[in-house]
């Protein structure tokens, strides 16, 4: 009886929560997504490396619903599969986020936020992969690869 009411009650507390935005490096793509996400790390693994051009990704994740394309939706490159991909501006590659967990979760690139989220990284995931080049400099706890979930 009361699970309706109690559904409602979070809608309405998830409308109210606060919205950060983000966007590509041209603009054609933004986004806004909840300021609530679950988990953020440094991601020290080749792929992230790659595909971001940078010594590691720190990335921010949080189910996939709170995230919405506000424009651009046409100007998406999706390399990957429906479940799991990553998202880029077809004009000017900025990785905006991965799409992960069977398609549940998104990673958000959090270098393409524009407003600063309530998370910040707690600690180096894929440290094993990490390039030799750069040094890890905080106190972070660092992981081999993923960290324990939790
Ligand atoms: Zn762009
Ligand atoms: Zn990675």
């Amino acid at each position: 009886m009361t699970a309706a009411w109690e559904k409602a009650v979070t809608a309405s507390r998830n409308d109210q929560a606060r919205k950060l935005s983000g966007k590509c490096l041209c603009g054609a793509v933004h986004y806004a997504v909840a300021d609530e996400f679950v988990y953020a790390a440094n991601c020290h693994c080749s792929n992230c490396r790659r595909a971001t051009g940078s010594a590691f990704k720190p990335f921010a994740g949080i189910a996939r619903d709170k995230l919405s394309i506000i424009k651009g939706d046409e100007d998406l490159m999706i390399f990957g599969e429906e479940a799991g991909h990553d998202a880029h501006c077809v004009r000017c590659g900025s990785l905006l986020y991965s799409v992960v967990r069977d398609g549940a979760y998104v990673h958000v690139a959090m270098g393409t936020l524009v407003d600063a989220p309530s998370i910040r990284p707690s600690k180096h995931i894929f440290v094993g992969s990490k390039a030799p080049w750069f040094t890890i400099a905080d106190d972070l706890p660092q992981y081999q690869e993923h960290a324990e979930p939790g």
